[in-house]
């Protein structure tokens, strides 16, 4: 047996990225797998972006416990790792007949420890003026917002980097051994060991515990469709808003995004795993639903829809040690409220697994990462200065989100490397605006190329062998 690490973790979501960000401050060896191309790359990237507040979860539970403390730890974590981020408070909507479901979320908030307000209408419109003519009462939360959830992911990442820990992409977990006391984790492109293994891997999270030997879970899996729209409709929307949560879910809201959007749902949809393609039903539940809490949605302003997959184990999350398998720790079935609750789990986790292995903290580590520069933030006078110094920073690529090559450029040779067109759009947002990469997706490729120095045929859109976008170069084909 080769090398030995102290830890691998399997799955790079907002749950693996967090986890090593907080074991990455100490002197253990610690590897994190993924199977995709890039962090963030299922649950993390498609979801609403909701920093929840904590109200709406049954008290006593892993979600309430969980996500009260993330709420707290992301907000600081976003600061520090310069991720786009609001805390622009939420509200839950209803009629009259609402009242007594009001109450109960007013009473779980007590019971979870969350900060809440009930508020009449006139309060409710000085707020948030657009909400529907028939609500009467909401629910306000003062510390729940939005953040970017797959910069949140990468940032998490790109700290762990520079504190030492590792990433290995493209890397599929096909099977977990014991091989002593130690596990061998053998993966599409090379096998590993590791004295602990910890499942973060969303999705396939039953599946691994099953390979592993670990305890087996049924699954169940939701689909939310969602609608996107342009950005010259931030100006009406304030604050997260929700309907009363139901037995499916928190409801369809309408809410800001941290990169300056507005977003229209989720639905949830019962399905299979790996089904992320929105219906035409689905999305009608969602054109009948936010005309109930918003009075002028504008869906002609949509500029894409997506969705995003829940995985579902029973009421909770599954988080610790197996006990079948000692040393083999889960954080599993982490449907939402996970991305709120993730690095509150990853200092559980992290507390865990430095009981077990003999380590300190680290002295040094990076604590903060360099403010970003982006066009769209920068003064007249900041611009002149920065094309001074590179060119690079005058050059438009993106004109509907105003991205320069220099980001562009940045990204590909961040820590945790962009190498594909939707690894660069997720750190630029180079093709999230109205166009969709219709005129910069060209230009991202021919830069990637052009950085990692690959023909151009070879830069991909996103995961998988067979995304990439060009072909062959016309003027060559025989
Ligand atoms: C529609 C929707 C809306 C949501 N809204 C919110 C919200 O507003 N606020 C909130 O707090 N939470 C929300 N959530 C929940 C949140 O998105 C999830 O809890 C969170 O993203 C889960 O993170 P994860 O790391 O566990 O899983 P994932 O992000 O799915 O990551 C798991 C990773 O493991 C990798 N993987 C899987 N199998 C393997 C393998 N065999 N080998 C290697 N890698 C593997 C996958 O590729 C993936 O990258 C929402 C979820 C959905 C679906």
């Amino acid at each position: 047996m080769g090398k030995i690490f102290d830890v691998i973790i399997v799955g790079g979501g907002i749950v693996g990225t967090a986890t090593l960000d907080r074991l990455a401050r100490y002197d253990l060896d610690v590897l994190l797998v993924e199977k995709s191309d890039d962090v963030a790359a299922f649950s993390t990237r498609a979801n609403s972006g909701i920093v929840h507040a904590g109200y709406d979860c049954e008290p006593g539970t892993l979600k309430a416990k969980f996500n009260v403390l993330g709420n707290a730890l992301l907000w600081k974590d976003a600061e520090d790792l310069d991720v786009e981020h609001l805390k622009c408070g939420s509200i839950v909507v209803a009629k009259e007949d609402g009242k007594e479901g009001i109450a109960r979320l007013a009473e779980k908030a007590k019971a979870n420890g969350v900060e809440v307000e009930v508020w009449d209408r006139q309060k409710t419109l000085e707020f948030e003026p657009n909400i529907a003519d028939d609500i009467t009462m909401s629910l306000y939360a003062k510390s729940a917002g939005i953040v970017s959830p797959y910069q949140l992911a990468i940032a998490y990442a790109d700290r762990a980097i520079l504190n030492g820990a590792s990433i290995l992409l493209e890397s599929e977990v096909k099977a977990i051994n014991k091989k002593g006391e130690a596990f061998e984790v053998i993966t599409s492109k090379g096998n590993y060991s590791a004295k602990v293994v910890i499942n973060c891997a969303g999705e396939n999270g039953a599946g691994l515990n099953d390979m592993a030997g670990a305890e087996h879970y049924d699954t169940e899996y939701r689909r939310g469709d969602y609608f996107i729209l342009d950005n010259v409709e931030r100006k009406n929307v304030h604050t997260v808003i929700f309907p009363l949560p139901t037995k499916a879910g928190k409801g369809i809201l309408v809410a800001p995004t941290a990169d300056g959007n507005v977003i229209y749902g989720p639905t949830s949809i019962a399905t299979q795993k790996d089904d992320t393609a929105s219906s035409l039903a689905s999305l009608d539940e969602i054109r009948r639903n936010v005309p109930l809490s918003y009075k002028t949605p504008a869906f002609n302003k949509c500029i894409r829809i997506y969705s995003g997959l829940r995985t579902i184990i029973g009421h909770d999350f599954v988080i610790g040690e197996s006990k079948l398998v000692p040393n083999f720790i889960m954080a599993i079935g982490i449907c939402s409220p996970g991305l709120t609750s993730a690095p509150a789990i990853a200092e559980h986790l992290r507390d865990l697994v430095t009981s077990k292995l003999n380590c300190q903290r680290k002295a040094n580590t990076v604590e903060q990462l360099p403010k970003t520069k982006r066009l769209m933030s920068l003064d007249e006078k900041e611009l002149n200065a920065l094309v001074a110094e590179d060119e690079a920073w005058g050059r438009i690529v993106c004109r509907c989100e105003k991205v320069t090559e220099a980001e562009v450029v940045r990204a590909i040779h961040s820590p945790l490397p962009a190498t594909t067109v939707d690894a660069v759009k997720r750190r630029t947002r180079a093709g999230m605006g109205r166009c969709q990469g219709g005129f910069c997706g060209p230009r991202v490729m021919e830069i990637i190329s052009r950085e990692l120095g690959i023909p151009l045929e070879k830069v991909r859109k996103g995961n998988g062998e067979d995304s990439n976008i060009a072909v062959c170069k016309v003027k060559e084909v025989k």
